[in-house]
């Protein structure tokens, strides 16, 4: 992906268990806080350094079996974000890349549903 693409506004819906980030290409993702926590790619969370990209991302569309809430969001530097997760959980720094890549939209992954 063109790496100059970045978010130009992320929102977090607590009570609607989402994420939502726009791009500044116009694109618009959603995630679903199950599936955005599941998918958390630090070392502890993917298991060890050669898991370190792959997602499971029909964590996106599976009914959730955890209600996870985001606390607050941290931006680091101009490539990533870091996310304090209520079960105290904070990790996870996620890069514009990994979480462009990880957008669950019709569009880049079809395959849903
Ligand atoms: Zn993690
Ligand atoms: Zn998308």
């Amino acid at each position: 992906m063109d790496s100059d693409i970045t978010p130009t506004g992320i929102e977090v819906s607590n009570s609607e268990q989402i994420l939502e980030i726009d791009w500044s290409d116009g694109h618009h993702s959603e995630y679903a806080l199950f599936g955005l926590r599941k998918n958390c790619p630090c070392v502890m969370c993917r298991g060890g350094h050669g898991n370190m990209n792959t997602f499971e991302m029909e964590l996106f569309f599976v009914e959730p079996t955890q209600y996870f809430e985001i606390k607050d969001i941290k931006q680091i530097g101009n490539h990533a974000i870091k996310i304090f997760w209520s079960d105290g959980h904070d990790n996870g720094m996620y890069q514009w890349e990994t979480l462009r890549e990880m957008c669950p939209c019709e569009k880049c992954y079809p395959e849903q549903g």
